[in-house]
């Protein structure tokens, strides 16, 4: 099968009349997480109908990211689109294909929303965001209060961050050269990564469960927030959730599978709290893999290749928000 005979990519975009911010919400950045494309047809049957009304700034609605990977209902079509995330100049893969379209879409705009959902068997909401202000080499950034603002209204309770920084040091350890960690880190660009390379800011929001009836209500509440909070809507402010109620967290260090025979001690999942000490696995040779430091495990993979990421610990971060 060709698919460039069998599809296309769509976004619909709305304008208000005033002057305000560009943004973007996307569904289906992975095939088989679905709840944002059904908020998002939602909401935009909101407004083709005339019960909602973009005053200002505009959004563009892109209900599925990855068409091949949605008509698998897979994770990917041909690899996972969040990874190495740039425009080709030969593409290869049906995701390269989904790059050239989508990495200047998001150049256009300010603000992403990426709706996801995720495979564990439980586990509440949660938002990934990125990193602190600063102007280093792996991913320079300005615009940490308005993401984080952002993030603390969009109905959830869970925040993560230090995703690519702890991704970055692991590639870090494994690398032989310098070449070779380049090429790795851009490896762990995704769409949110790709959009602050651009200037902007951008959020996953983790929606529950895939198959869980409450994701789409998650991700339709998260949009109507979005689009109240950045005053796109005439709607009242959303109010951010106070710190006492926030649970945040920050990625801290990623430990490898050094053999593909290393295990885990337990069925981990994540957000699973873990104590200073606690054993989570037993290498190859029989050593064991005990947590340096008490807080939550992060996807855990049990099915990782040696000399791939086997899980995340996180600490708890009181500085998020403050
Ligand atoms: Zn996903």
């Amino acid at each position: 099968m060709n698919p460039s005979r069998q599809f296309q990519f769509k976004s619909v975009n709305y304008t208000g009349m005033a002057a305000g911010p560009r943004v973007i919400i996307m569904g289906a950045t992975h095939g088989n997480e679905v709840c944002g494309t059904k908020a998002i047809r939602r909401v935009m049957e909101e407004i083709d109908s005339g019960r909602l009304h973009i005053a200002a700034g505009s959004v563009t609605f892109v209900p599925i990211v990855n068409p091949l990977a949605y008509a698998k209902v897979e994770r990917s079509g041909d690899r996972n689109l969040n990874r190495d995330l740039f425009p080709k100049e030969n593409p290869q893969d049906f995701e390269d294909h989904v790059a050239n379209w989508l990495c200047p879409l998001l150049g256009q705009h300010d603000v992403l929303l990426d709706l996801h959902s995720f495979n564990a068997a439980k586990g509440e909401p949660f938002v990934m965001v990125g990193p602190r202000n600063n102007d280093g080499p792996l991913q320079p950034f300005k615009h940490e209060e308005q993401e984080r603002a952002l993030a603390r209204i969009l109905g959830v309770r869970r925040f993560v961050d230090g995703w690519l920084a702890t991704y970055g040091d692991g590639v870090k350890r494994r690398s032989r050269n310098a070449g070779e960690l380049e090429t790795v880190l851009r490896y762990g660009v995704g769409t949110t990564e790709y959009m602050r390379s651009t200037g902007g800011y951008a959020l996953t929001l983790e929606c529950g469960q895939h198959d869980d009836p409450a994701a789409p209500e998650v991700a339709y509440r998260a949009i109507m927030n979005t689009l109240a909070h950045l005053k796109l809507v005439d709607a009242p402010a959303p109010a951010p959730i106070p710190l006492e109620e926030m649970e945040a967290l920050s990625m801290v260090v990623v430990h490898d599978k050094q053999h593909a025979d290393d295990r885990f001690t337990r069925q981990w999942a994540s957000f699973d709290p873990v104590a200073e000490g606690e054993q989570i696995g037993v290498r190859a040779d029989g050593t064991p893999v005990v947590a340096e430091f008490g807080g939550r495990i992060l996807f855990p993979d049990a099915k990782a290749n040696a000399n791939s990421e086997w899980y995340y610990l996180t600490r708890p971060n009181p500085e998020f928000g403050r």
